[in-house]
């Protein structure tokens, strides 16, 4: 079969699984999984890539809703991953379409198979839980990366929908830290002189971090939330907690901040005559370094299926398909889903559920999958950006 008729059979084989991929997106979305809590949502999609063929191993990595998927089992070529992600927000379910993004990779790799079953190489899905930084050890694919599950991945994919159509872009590099105040219980109008309150240690950093915002950088992110304030309004409180994310365009610049907003909350410990705890409570997510040569085959098959790069991204989030990017070569695409909302909104979430979420995941399957296809059929395209990503810093 020439290329023409090999990518329309891909497309056909995707368009046969449309029904099968709502159903599972609309689950998902259904059931909101917040990271590493994915349980039933990573059952979802295993089940649907073992039904399409592919051999699945769970629990990978230490993580029990991780998974890796692939097809063929051994293959000699190289491989492909298509990244899946799919855990939620906590209190705003699917606000950040990542129903669409787990079920897009997994209907992509699917329809390919289906397609090219004797694929030159091999299409992997991984199964990449807790993208969404809040959680305690975010960062599921930061974990693999450590375990060596992208050891032997040639180049890697993902979708996620976006308020525009893009390929690559750049993100922030990001950091969680917790501060930890301690002080000393009182009754708060009895004998109140006795206490120490460690929730001024906290709001006493907030101040800090406040005045040092006039002193950063443009595009520099800080902010933070109060994660416990004490327990009642007549103790003084014992301990009080503040998480804050910070976040650079680069890991040097990030360190440099973290010790500003570390010194803040020293200050503030000082001042309030608390004691002081500092950790950092989820991996490092690092900037992206999108391999051009994978953005440039993205752009070429969007343009296929009749779409168009309409901006570069240039946001200021953060996620750790950067840490991916600085493994082995690798591009995001980026698909429009509704005009002019944003990810991690109410209307996000609603459109993450809707007809046009649906048609968008399809169009990231496709794009996807004939990417891959691509990679895997030209050895010189596949050359071209490891030589990209291994002179690029
Ligand atoms: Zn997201």
């Amino acid at each position: 079969m020439d290329n023409i008729k090999l990518n329309k059979a891909v497309i056909t084989e995707i368009d046969n699984l449309a029904e099968e991929m709502r159903a599972v997106a609309r689950a998902i979305h259904k059931k909101p999984e917040t990271g590493y809590q994915e349980y039933e949502t990573s059952r979802l999609l295993c089940g649907f890539l073992e039904k399409n063929g592919f051999k699945v191993k769970r629990g990978i990595a230490g993580m029990e809703t991780a998974f890796v998927a692939s097809y063929p089992e051994t293959a000699k070529g190289p491989a492909i991953a298509l990244l899946a992600e799919y855990d939620a927000l906590p209190g705003l379910g699917h606000g950040c379409g990542h129903n669409l993004i787990g079920t897009a990779s997994a209907g992509a790799a699917a329809g390919l198979r289906k397609a090219v079953p004797e694929i030159k190489g091999k299409i992997v899905v991984m199964g990449c839980p807790a993208e969404e930084a809040g959680i305690d050890d975010a960062g599921g694919k930061i974990r693999l990366i450590k375990k060596g599950y992208f050891k032997d991945i040639d180049a890697a994919f993902i979708f996620h929908p976006f308020p525009m159509t893009t390929v690559g872009g750049e993100t922030t590099t990001l950091i969680g830290l917790e501060f930890n105040f301690r002080g000393k219980s009182a009754h708060a109008a009895g004998n109140p002189w006795d206490g120490v309150n460690a929730l001024d240690g906290v709001l006493q950093m907030f101040n800090g971090v406040n005045a040092l915002r006039q002193h950063i950088r443009d595009g520099v992110r800080v902010h933070g939330i109060v994660t416990h304030g004490g327990d009642a309004p007549n103790i003084v409180p014992e301990k009080a907690s503040a998480r804050f994310f910070l976040r650079t365009d680069n890991k040097e610049s990030l360190l440099e901040l973290a010790g500003k907003v570390r010194a803040c909350a020293e200050g503030a410990a000082t001042a309030t005559g608390t004691g002081l705890k500092v950790n950092t409570f989820c991996n490092l997510y690092d900037s992206m370094k999108s391999n051009p040569v994978l953005a440039g085959i993205l752009e070429k098959n969007l343009n296929a299926i009749g779409l168009r790069v309409e901006g570069r991204k240039k946001g200021k989030g953060s996620t750790d398909f950067g840490n991916v990017t600085r493994t082995v070569p690798a591009c995001e695409l980026g698909l429009r889903l509704g005009n002019g909302i944003v990810p991690h909104t109410r209307e996000f979430l609603r459109a993450s559920n809707s007809e046009e979420g649906f048609r968008v995941m399809m169009q990231g399957a496709k794009v996807m999958a004939l990417s891959a296809l691509e990679l895997l059929s030209s050895p010189d395209l596949l050359l071209k950006a490891k030589k990209e990503f291994n002179s690029s810093p």
